[in-house]
């Protein structure tokens, strides 16, 4: 089932990754789109432009050949005006003529073959031009139009004197001869070169090239750009075309259904083909313009631009991608702690559960085995000391529990004070020798190296953890084992007035592996188990041993050896008191005369109340009982000031609870009555509990069960207090 999920969910992960993946890619893609729509609409847009260039370009191409053919028409003008015989005409054009490069043939219509008006450099000036015919032609087809303005151009030939490929331009002159009048075709010859140096783009088409072709595409004026001696020839060639097809591209022009069109030149460079009929003056031929598609693209696609935001976009992914995989990491971790930490709870619930029941198995199994037996007062004295065993023992669970949490909470403080090192041994040994008795062990105690007997510290906690590492020591050493105590105290002179207090326990008992020693000071671990084990333990003291020691920045070490035994060594700094603090806090505590007190009781609870009272007389201490909170405000408020020397408070009660009692008390209008010490007596016993009523105005408090020892020096405190 867990398998399946997490299945499910690496594939929705998956499945998230590719979505990302996939939207990027189509980002991208419509950015491409959208770039090259423009560029496609900027192409149209340029082409249609260049077609309108060279479509005034047509006129002015137009006025440089109506140019060559009125200057042509000018000398015919002449001559015929003039009747002048063929030397007199050439002698008048060679006059005329003042440009270099063009020169002025006169051909006699029948044989094709006439003079020029240059000769070659031997003198000869015969030109014939009978293999030109081709050429003539389509000029002299124009001419017989004889429609004014028109241009009677030749197609491209090669000048029969200066050899440069040249256009004529036709007229008609009429020359003396024999006495008669004969006809004569005057040809104004002018290089193709001159012309096209004319027909010049303007600058933002400085690649671009005119030519003027005639209706089947032979080249009358060629440009550089257009190859073969046809046009089309050209086209078909280069592009690979049949003869149809090329036949189609013509069609297309002629019929003017595109004006211009992307072909591929000799190079195989794409160009584009401009074909406009030259109107005007002469409707038989055609401009043909030529121009690299290159130079009319004004945006390009920038794929480099392109190829960075993909990978930057990629790189975005691949980082989120990344950190959410450390991010669900983590997460899968802190999860596993947080399981762990649930399950540790769930186990600690079920070994508290189990340790609370056994002591109170024994002593509910043992109330009853006493009440069957009241007449036996052996067996009832028998059972009563197994229970106070019990009892005595849940105490230990209570408080150490208790202990945890505040130190868990940050809530534990110390109350340092002067103390005797040498009495805190002596009442620890105490406390231990029954358990050594019982077990017959030997115990060996040296406190030779106490140099410095009076310390300050919190004597209580100090007590503990003593006695947490002496019990230890004896619970896990078998019978008849030994232990040793080393105590020692030596004035360092480092670090202001303080000694070093080394406390060394060591044991001949069953020892700890390496493994268990890492793990020891954790809360809840032990090597035995105590539902399957029946040594006695919590778990808790070695963790609360360590803990205080933090918090007194000392040290605790420990050695140990399975089947040979253990040693624990403290090392703590703590400041050097003098005799007389330390003797001033011992009468401080003993001071105040408990005897013949008078108290008030709230408690609910009769069996409670029937404990506290009976506990309080054995003391010869008095009681009465409010059975709420509300009752002991009353009784206080109703007897006579001074009448009740301390207040114990329960705090969960009806009516009105501990703490709302208080808080009235301290409101009182009597000052003997509001100021009467008030002492919390309850189960409510976390820290925090704690905290709460001395919020609320209480003087101490003391945890249920209540142990008269902290119960009396509680009362002796706040009474010493108050006076
Ligand atoms: P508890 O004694 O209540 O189980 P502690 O925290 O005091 O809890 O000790 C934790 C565990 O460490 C014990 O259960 C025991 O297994 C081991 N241990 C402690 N002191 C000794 C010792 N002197 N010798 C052997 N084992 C010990």
């Amino acid at each position: 089932m867990e398998e399946l999920s997490v299945k499910k969910k690496r594939l929705r992960r998956i499945a998230l990754l590719m979505g990302n993946a996939v939207l990027v890619c189509v980002i991208l893609l419509l950015c491409v789109w959208r770039v090259n729509s423009n560029h496609s609409d900027g192409m149209e847009s340029a082409k249609n432009a260049f077609v309108s260039n060279v479509s005034s370009m047509r006129s002015f191409a137009n006025e440089v050949l109506s140019s060559e053919q009125s200057a042509c028409r000018d000398w015919a003008v002449y001559i015929n005006g003039a009747d002048m015989t063929m030397e007199e005409a050439l002698e008048y054009l060679s006059r005329a003529n003042s440009d270099d490069a063009v020169m002025a043939h006169i051909l006699d219509y029948d044989t094709c073959s006439g003079y020029s008006s240059k000769a070659r450099e031997d003198g000869d000036s015969a030109v014939d031009y009978s293999s030109f015919s081709d050429a003539l032609a389509s000029a002299q087809s124009a001419m017989n139009r004889e429609k004014d303005g028109d241009v009677c151009i030749t197609s491209a030939y090669t000048n029969p004197i200066s050899h440069y490929q040249s256009v004529g331009f036709l007229e008609n002159i009429t020359l003396t001869e024999d006495g008669g009048q004969k006809d004569y075709m005057l040809i104004r010859v002018v290089p193709s070169d001159k012309i096209a140096e004319k027909w010049v783009f303007p600058h933002q088409y400085a690649e671009g090239e005119l030519a003027m072709i005639s209706e089947d595409g032979e080249y009358i004026i060629r440009a550089s750009a257009f190859k073969n001696q046809n046009l089309w020839e050209f086209v078909r060639i280069y592009n690979e075309l049949g003869y149809d097809e090329a036949e189609a591209v013509k069609e297309e022009f002629y019929s003017g259904k595109t004006q211009i069109m992307q072909l591929k030149d000799s190079k195989g460079q794409a160009y584009c083909l401009v074909c406009l009929p030259i109107e005007d003056i002469r409707t038989d031929a055609w401009y043909a313009a030529y121009i690299p598609t290159g130079f009319l693209e004004t945006t390009r696609v920038d794929y480099t631009m392109v190829a960075i935001v993909a990978i930057g976009m990629l790189m975005i992914l691949l980082f989120n991608s990344l950190y959410i995989l450390d991010m669900n990491l983590k997460l899968r971790k802190s999860n596993t702690l947080a399981v762990n930490a649930s399950r540790a709870k769930t186990d600690f619930l079920s070994s508290m559960s189990h340790d609370i029941r056994t002591p109170m198995n024994a002593i509910v199994g043992l109330t009853d085995i006493a009440s069957r037996n009241v007449d036996d007062p052996i067996r009832v004295s028998d059972c009563l000391t197994k229970i106070t065993a019990a009892s005595n023992h849940l105490l230990t669970l209570i408080n150490d529990i208790l202990d945890i949490s505040k130190i868990e909470s940050g809530k534990l403080s110390l109350n340092a004070a002067a103390f005797s090192l040498r009495k805190m041994v002596d009442g620890e040994i105490n406390i231990v020798q029954q358990q050594l008795k019982n077990k017959e062990m030997e115990l060996e105690v040296n406190t030779d190296g106490i140099q410095e007997e009076y310390l300050i510290a919190d004597e209580l906690r100090l007590n503990q953890i003593f006695i947490n590492l002496l019990s230890n020591a004896v619970k896990y050493t078998q019978p008849g084992g030994k232990i040793r105590v080393d105590v020692s105290s030596v004035l360092t002179g480092e670090d202001g007035n303080k000694a070093r207090l080394i406390y060394k326990v060591a044991d001949s008992g069953i020892g700890m592996t390496e493994e268990f020693m890492k793990t020891m000071y954790e809360p809840f671990t032990r090597v035995a188990d105590s539902r399957k084990d029946q040594t006695q333990g919590t778990g808790l003291g070695l963790s609360i041993t360590k803990k205080i020691i933090d918090l007194m920045e000392g040290d605790i070490t420990c050695e140990s050896e399975i089947g040979k035994g253990s040693v624990f060594t403290v090392t703590l700094m703590l400041p050097i008191a003098d005799q007389t603090q330390a003797a001033k806090n011992t009468s401080a505590e003993t001071g105040f005369e408990l005897k013949g007190l008078h108290l008030l009781v709230a408690e609910d609870n009769d069996i409670n109340w029937e404990i506290i009272h009976e506990l309080l007389a054995v003391h010869d201490i008095s009681a009465v009982r409010a059975v709420n909170g509300r009752a002991a405000v009353d009784m206080l408020e109703n007897e006579e000031a001074g009448t009740f020397d301390a207040i114990l408070m329960d705090i969960q009660m009806p009516v009105m609870n501990g703490r709302e009692a208080t808080v009235e008390i301290r409101k009182l209008p009597d000052e003997t009555k509001r100021m009467i010490p008030v002492i919390a007596m309850t189960a409510d016993a976390f820290a925090e509990d704690i905290q709460a009523c001395l919020e609320a105005g209480m003087d101490a408090h003391v945890a249920k069960p209540v142990d008269m020892n902290k119960l009396l020096s509680a009362l002796r405190e706040a009474l010493a207090a108050r006076t």
